[in-house]
Protein backbone atom coordinates (compact mmCIF):
# COMPACT_ATOMS: atom_id res chain seq x y z
CA UNK A 1 0.00 0.00 0.00
CA UNK A 2 1.15 3.48 -1.01
CA UNK A 3 2.27 5.73 1.94
CA UNK A 4 -0.07 8.49 2.73
CA UNK A 5 3.13 10.83 3.11
CA UNK A 6 6.66 10.74 1.88
CA UNK A 7 9.38 12.74 2.74
CA UNK A 8 11.20 14.09 -1.17
CA UNK A 9 13.85 16.41 -2.01
CA UNK A 10 10.88 18.98 -2.81
CA UNK A 11 9.57 18.07 0.76
CA UNK A 12 6.17 16.47 2.16
CA UNK A 13 4.40 14.57 -0.74
CA UNK A 14 1.15 12.78 -0.62
CA UNK A 15 1.68 9.61 -3.36
CA UNK A 16 -1.84 8.79 -3.74
CA UNK A 17 -3.12 12.71 -3.73
CA UNK A 18 -0.37 13.63 -5.47
CA UNK A 19 0.40 16.83 -3.59
CA UNK A 20 3.00 18.56 -1.60
CA UNK A 21 3.04 20.34 1.35
CA UNK A 22 5.06 23.78 1.84
CA UNK A 23 7.02 21.84 -1.05
CA UNK A 24 10.99 23.66 -1.22
CA UNK A 25 10.89 23.61 -4.92
CA UNK A 26 8.57 24.17 -8.50
CA UNK A 27 5.90 21.29 -7.66
CA UNK A 28 2.01 20.64 -9.98
CA UNK A 29 0.64 21.01 -6.96
CA UNK A 30 1.29 22.69 -3.15
CA UNK A 31 -0.57 23.17 -0.15
CA UNK A 32 0.52 26.21 1.53
CA UNK A 33 0.57 26.33 5.71
CA UNK A 34 0.86 29.70 5.77
CA UNK A 35 2.69 32.79 3.72
CA UNK A 36 6.21 33.02 5.67
CA UNK A 37 8.94 32.48 3.21
CA UNK A 38 9.95 29.53 4.04
CA UNK A 39 6.84 27.66 3.72
CA UNK A 40 5.38 29.71 0.63
CA UNK A 41 7.76 29.82 -2.50
CA UNK A 42 7.30 31.03 -5.69
CA UNK A 43 6.77 28.69 -8.78
CA UNK A 44 4.05 26.31 -8.28
CA UNK A 45 1.57 25.66 -10.59
CA UNK A 46 -1.17 25.92 -8.11
CA UNK A 47 -1.79 26.78 -5.11
CA UNK A 48 -3.81 25.77 -2.25
CA UNK A 49 -4.23 27.83 1.27
CA UNK A 50 -6.88 28.53 3.82
CA UNK A 51 -9.45 31.22 3.06
CA UNK A 52 -7.85 33.25 5.93
CA UNK A 53 -4.28 33.40 4.42
CA UNK A 54 -5.24 33.65 1.06
CA UNK A 55 -4.85 37.73 1.09
CA UNK A 56 -1.26 37.28 2.37
CA UNK A 57 -0.15 34.30 -0.16
CA UNK A 58 -1.38 36.45 -2.48
CA UNK A 59 0.43 39.51 -1.41
CA UNK A 60 3.92 37.31 -1.45
CA UNK A 61 3.42 35.74 -4.74
CA UNK A 62 3.52 36.51 -8.27
CA UNK A 63 0.20 38.53 -9.67
CA UNK A 64 -0.14 35.13 -11.96
CA UNK A 65 0.30 32.71 -9.20
CA UNK A 66 -2.94 30.76 -9.28
CA UNK A 67 -4.28 30.08 -5.76
CA UNK A 68 -7.63 28.44 -4.49
CA UNK A 69 -8.39 29.33 -1.03
CA UNK A 70 -9.78 26.66 0.96
CA UNK A 71 -12.22 27.82 4.32
CA UNK A 72 -11.31 26.44 7.31
CA UNK A 73 -12.43 22.65 8.02
CA UNK A 74 -13.95 22.55 4.76
CA UNK A 75 -12.80 19.59 2.32
CA UNK A 76 -11.68 18.96 -1.01
CA UNK A 77 -10.33 15.84 -2.78
CA UNK A 78 -7.11 15.22 -5.28
CA UNK A 79 -7.22 11.16 -6.09
CA UNK A 80 -9.72 10.54 -3.63
CA UNK A 81 -7.33 12.01 -0.45
CA UNK A 82 -9.71 14.29 1.47
CA UNK A 83 -8.24 17.45 2.53
CA UNK A 84 -9.04 19.77 5.13
CA UNK A 85 -7.25 22.98 6.62
CA UNK A 86 -7.67 23.77 10.31
CA UNK A 87 -6.62 26.77 12.30
CA UNK A 88 -2.63 26.55 13.71
CA UNK A 89 -2.75 29.95 15.65
CA UNK A 90 0.75 31.17 14.44
CA UNK A 91 -0.51 33.58 11.92
CA UNK A 92 -3.20 34.81 10.12
CA UNK A 93 -4.70 32.12 7.90
CA UNK A 94 -1.98 29.81 8.92
CA UNK A 95 -3.51 26.14 8.56
CA UNK A 96 -2.71 22.63 9.63
CA UNK A 97 -2.97 20.12 6.73
CA UNK A 98 -5.38 17.35 7.48
CA UNK A 99 -5.35 14.32 4.85
CA UNK A 100 -7.29 10.98 4.71
CA UNK A 101 -6.99 8.50 2.57
CA UNK A 102 -8.40 4.70 3.21
CA UNK A 103 -8.50 5.42 7.06
CA UNK A 104 -5.03 6.78 7.26
CA UNK A 105 -5.14 10.07 8.58
CA UNK A 106 -2.21 12.97 8.53
CA UNK A 107 -1.83 15.99 9.77
CA UNK A 108 1.03 18.42 8.97
CA UNK A 109 1.33 20.99 10.94
CA UNK A 110 3.18 23.46 9.23
CA UNK A 111 4.34 26.20 12.49
CA UNK A 112 1.66 26.64 15.25
CA UNK A 113 1.10 27.81 18.84
CA UNK A 114 -1.30 26.77 20.86
CA UNK A 115 -1.52 30.25 22.77
CA UNK A 116 -4.04 32.48 22.21
CA UNK A 117 -3.42 35.06 19.28
CA UNK A 118 -5.88 38.01 18.68
CA UNK A 119 -4.81 37.93 15.37
CA UNK A 120 -5.68 34.91 14.21
CA UNK A 121 -7.95 31.58 14.62
CA UNK A 122 -6.83 29.73 17.75
CA UNK A 123 -4.97 26.30 17.21
CA UNK A 124 -7.35 23.45 16.83
CA UNK A 125 -6.40 20.11 17.98
CA UNK A 126 -6.41 17.17 15.24
CA UNK A 127 -6.92 13.68 15.59
CA UNK A 128 -4.95 11.21 13.51
CA UNK A 129 -2.38 8.51 13.18
CA UNK A 130 0.59 10.36 11.77
CA UNK A 131 1.47 14.47 13.29
CA UNK A 132 4.56 16.05 11.36
CA UNK A 133 4.64 18.69 14.03
CA UNK A 134 8.07 21.13 13.83
CA UNK A 135 9.94 21.53 16.70
CA UNK A 136 11.41 24.86 16.13
CA UNK A 137 11.58 25.49 20.20
CA UNK A 138 11.88 22.40 21.36
CA UNK A 139 13.99 22.29 24.47
CA UNK A 140 13.28 22.36 28.10
CA UNK A 141 14.49 25.68 28.20
CA UNK A 142 11.78 27.57 26.31
CA UNK A 143 8.91 27.79 28.08
CA UNK A 144 6.91 30.96 27.01
CA UNK A 145 5.45 33.39 30.09
CA UNK A 146 2.42 34.19 29.59
CA UNK A 147 1.82 37.31 26.65
CA UNK A 148 0.09 39.64 29.09
CA UNK A 149 3.20 39.78 31.06
CA UNK A 150 5.41 40.50 28.06
CA UNK A 151 3.09 43.21 26.47
CA UNK A 152 3.28 45.07 30.34
CA UNK A 153 6.95 44.90 29.62
CA UNK A 154 6.91 46.14 25.96
CA UNK A 155 4.91 48.91 27.88
CA UNK A 156 6.77 49.72 30.37
CA UNK A 157 9.95 50.07 28.04
CA UNK A 158 8.67 52.24 25.67
CA UNK A 159 7.17 54.33 28.49
CA UNK A 160 10.42 54.47 30.38
CA UNK A 161 12.24 55.57 26.83
CA UNK A 162 9.45 58.17 26.78
CA UNK A 163 10.38 59.58 29.64
CA UNK A 164 14.29 59.55 28.73
CA UNK A 165 13.21 61.47 25.38
CA UNK A 166 13.50 58.56 23.47
CA UNK A 167 12.11 56.77 20.38
CA UNK A 168 11.18 52.74 20.84
CA UNK A 169 12.52 51.02 17.78
CA UNK A 170 10.34 47.34 18.32
CA UNK A 171 12.03 44.93 15.61
CA UNK A 172 9.79 42.26 14.65
CA UNK A 173 8.38 39.67 11.83
CA UNK A 174 6.90 42.14 9.32
CA UNK A 175 4.22 39.06 8.65
CA UNK A 176 2.54 38.26 12.05
CA UNK A 177 4.76 39.00 14.61
CA UNK A 178 4.39 42.69 13.81
CA UNK A 179 0.46 42.63 13.41
CA UNK A 180 0.09 40.97 17.00
CA UNK A 181 2.21 43.32 18.83
CA UNK A 182 0.06 46.16 17.55
CA UNK A 183 -3.13 44.60 18.95
CA UNK A 184 -1.40 43.75 22.04
CA UNK A 185 0.53 46.92 23.22
CA UNK A 186 -1.11 49.75 24.35
CA UNK A 187 -1.46 52.02 21.56
CA UNK A 188 -2.70 55.10 24.14
CA UNK A 189 1.01 55.36 25.00
CA UNK A 190 2.14 57.41 22.54
CA UNK A 191 2.03 57.85 18.31
CA UNK A 192 3.21 54.39 16.54
CA UNK A 193 5.07 54.19 13.34
CA UNK A 194 5.46 51.50 11.36
CA UNK A 195 8.46 50.18 8.80
CA UNK A 196 6.63 49.79 4.57
CA UNK A 197 7.61 46.49 5.02
CA UNK A 198 4.88 46.15 7.81
CA UNK A 199 2.44 48.75 7.09
CA UNK A 200 0.88 46.63 3.69
CA UNK A 201 0.88 43.86 6.07
CA UNK A 202 -1.51 45.43 8.72
CA UNK A 203 -4.00 46.68 5.71
CA UNK A 204 -4.20 42.92 5.05
CA UNK A 205 -5.29 42.26 8.15
CA UNK A 206 -7.44 44.92 9.19
CA UNK A 207 -9.23 44.05 6.11
CA UNK A 208 -9.31 41.05 7.16
CA UNK A 209 -11.48 42.39 9.97
CA UNK A 210 -8.69 42.38 12.68
CA UNK A 211 -8.80 45.20 15.13
CA UNK A 212 -5.21 46.78 14.86
CA UNK A 213 -4.64 50.75 16.34
CA UNK A 214 -3.50 53.52 14.38
CA UNK A 215 -0.20 53.65 12.57
CA UNK A 216 1.31 56.41 10.80
CA UNK A 217 3.47 57.27 8.20
CA UNK A 218 7.42 58.11 8.89
CA UNK A 219 6.65 61.43 7.56
CA UNK A 220 4.58 62.71 10.99
CA UNK A 221 6.71 64.79 13.45
CA UNK A 222 5.54 63.18 16.26
CA UNK A 223 8.83 60.80 16.71
CA UNK A 224 10.22 61.14 19.97
CA UNK A 225 7.57 59.50 21.94
CA UNK A 226 6.63 57.44 19.55
CA UNK A 227 6.97 53.38 19.06
CA UNK A 228 8.41 52.13 15.66
CA UNK A 229 7.68 48.60 14.23
CA UNK A 230 10.71 47.43 11.92
CA UNK A 231 12.00 44.28 10.57
CA UNK A 232 15.26 42.80 11.94
CA UNK A 233 16.73 43.58 8.38
CA UNK A 234 16.03 47.37 8.82
CA UNK A 235 18.24 47.94 11.70
CA UNK A 236 21.36 49.22 9.87
CA UNK A 237 19.41 51.08 6.95
CA UNK A 238 19.40 54.98 6.99
CA UNK A 239 15.15 54.69 7.38
CA UNK A 240 16.06 54.14 11.19
CA UNK A 241 17.72 57.09 11.37
CA UNK A 242 15.26 60.07 11.23
CA UNK A 243 13.93 57.91 14.97
CA UNK A 244 16.81 59.07 16.78
CA UNK A 245 18.00 58.78 19.51
CA UNK A 246 16.33 55.84 19.97
CA UNK A 247 16.36 52.41 22.42
CA UNK A 248 15.79 49.23 20.07
CA UNK A 249 14.58 45.99 21.17
CA UNK A 250 13.66 42.56 19.38
CA UNK A 251 10.47 40.18 20.18
CA UNK A 252 11.58 37.00 19.56
CA UNK A 253 11.57 33.06 21.03
CA UNK A 254 15.51 33.66 20.61
CA UNK A 255 15.42 35.71 23.27
CA UNK A 256 15.26 33.19 25.90
CA UNK A 257 18.68 32.13 25.23
CA UNK A 258 20.56 35.18 24.18
CA UNK A 259 23.54 34.96 25.25
CA UNK A 260 26.41 37.23 24.87
CA UNK A 261 28.13 36.03 22.17
CA UNK A 262 24.98 35.75 20.10
CA UNK A 263 23.66 39.04 21.14
CA UNK A 264 21.88 40.97 18.70
CA UNK A 265 22.41 44.73 18.22
CA UNK A 266 19.37 45.40 20.21
CA UNK A 267 19.36 46.92 23.77
CA UNK A 268 16.75 44.80 24.82
CA UNK A 269 14.74 41.36 24.03
CA UNK A 270 11.30 40.08 24.84
CA UNK A 271 10.39 36.59 24.37
CA UNK A 272 7.27 36.92 22.47
CA UNK A 273 7.22 33.86 19.99
CA UNK A 274 4.71 32.50 17.49
CA UNK A 275 5.37 29.44 18.19
CA UNK A 276 4.49 26.56 20.62
CA UNK A 277 7.26 25.89 23.73
CA UNK A 278 8.71 22.86 24.54
CA UNK A 279 5.23 22.24 26.55
CA UNK A 280 3.14 22.69 24.38
CA UNK A 281 4.87 20.87 21.09
CA UNK A 282 4.58 17.88 23.42
CA UNK A 283 1.04 18.39 24.81
CA UNK A 284 -0.30 19.24 21.14
CA UNK A 285 1.34 15.94 19.71
CA UNK A 286 -0.15 13.75 22.73
CA UNK A 287 -3.17 14.98 22.30
CA UNK A 288 -3.70 14.13 18.67
CA UNK A 289 -3.15 10.62 19.41
CA UNK A 290 -0.75 10.30 16.94
CA UNK A 291 1.61 6.79 17.29
CA UNK A 292 3.91 7.93 14.54
CA UNK A 293 5.55 11.31 15.01
CA UNK A 294 7.73 13.42 12.47
CA UNK A 295 9.57 16.18 13.43
CA UNK A 296 11.09 19.17 11.04
CA UNK A 297 12.55 22.29 11.87
CA UNK A 298 14.93 23.15 15.07
CA UNK A 299 15.41 21.04 17.92
CA UNK A 300 14.09 18.04 16.33
CA UNK A 301 16.75 15.12 17.76
CA UNK A 302 15.98 16.47 21.65
CA UNK A 303 11.87 16.26 21.18
CA UNK A 304 12.04 12.97 19.01
CA UNK A 305 14.47 11.26 21.89
CA UNK A 306 11.73 12.61 24.49
CA UNK A 307 8.82 11.48 22.83
CA UNK A 308 10.02 7.91 21.85
CA UNK A 309 10.91 7.54 25.86
CA UNK A 310 7.02 7.94 26.64
CA UNK A 311 6.28 5.48 23.60
CA UNK A 312 5.86 6.99 20.41
CA UNK A 313 7.42 6.34 17.35
CA UNK A 314 8.77 9.72 16.71
CA UNK A 315 11.48 10.76 14.34
CA UNK A 316 12.94 13.88 13.26
CA UNK A 317 13.05 14.52 9.51
CA UNK A 318 16.24 16.29 8.30
CA UNK A 319 15.39 18.97 6.32
CA UNK A 320 18.68 19.83 5.24
CA UNK A 321 18.42 19.47 1.57
CA UNK A 322 16.62 22.15 1.33
CA UNK A 323 17.75 25.65 -0.91
CA UNK A 324 19.66 27.61 1.53
CA UNK A 325 18.65 30.99 -0.85
CA UNK A 326 15.07 30.08 0.10
CA UNK A 327 15.06 28.82 3.19
CA UNK A 328 14.15 32.04 6.02
CA UNK A 329 13.83 33.05 9.77
CA UNK A 330 12.97 30.87 12.60
CA UNK A 331 14.06 28.05 10.96
CA UNK A 332 17.63 26.96 12.19
CA UNK A 333 17.09 23.36 10.77
CA UNK A 334 20.53 22.24 10.13
CA UNK A 335 21.67 25.35 11.82
CA UNK A 336 23.77 24.83 15.06
CA UNK A 337 23.38 26.07 18.17
CA UNK A 338 25.83 29.30 17.57
CA UNK A 339 23.13 30.54 14.85
CA UNK A 340 20.23 31.04 17.32
CA UNK A 341 19.13 34.12 15.93
CA UNK A 342 19.09 33.63 12.51
CA UNK A 343 16.48 36.08 12.06
CA UNK A 344 18.48 38.91 12.59
CA UNK A 345 20.02 37.96 8.78
CA UNK A 346 18.24 40.29 6.51
CA UNK A 347 17.97 37.35 4.05
CA UNK A 348 16.20 35.31 6.59
CA UNK A 349 13.67 37.81 7.04
CA UNK A 350 10.28 35.93 7.04
ZN1 LIG B 1 5.96 30.67 10.09
ZN1 LIG C 1 8.44 28.17 9.47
Amino acid sequence: MQPILQRTDKGFYCPPGDFYIDPYKPVDRAIITHAHADHARSGHRHYLTAADGFALLKHRMLASAQITPLPYAQSTNYHGVRISLHPAGHVLGSAQVRIEHKGQIAVITGDYKVEPDQTCAPFEPLNCHLIVSESTFALPIYQWQPQSILFDQINRWWATNQDQGLASVLMAYSLGKAQRLLAGIDPTIGPIYCHSAIEPINQIYRDSGIDLPQTLRATDPQRARSLVLAPPSALASPWMSRFRPFSTAFASGWMAVRSKRNRPSVDTGFVLSDHADWNGLISSIKASGAQEVWLTHGYSTALARYLREIGLDAKSVDTRFRDESSSAGHDPAGNPPDSIIPELKPAGEQ
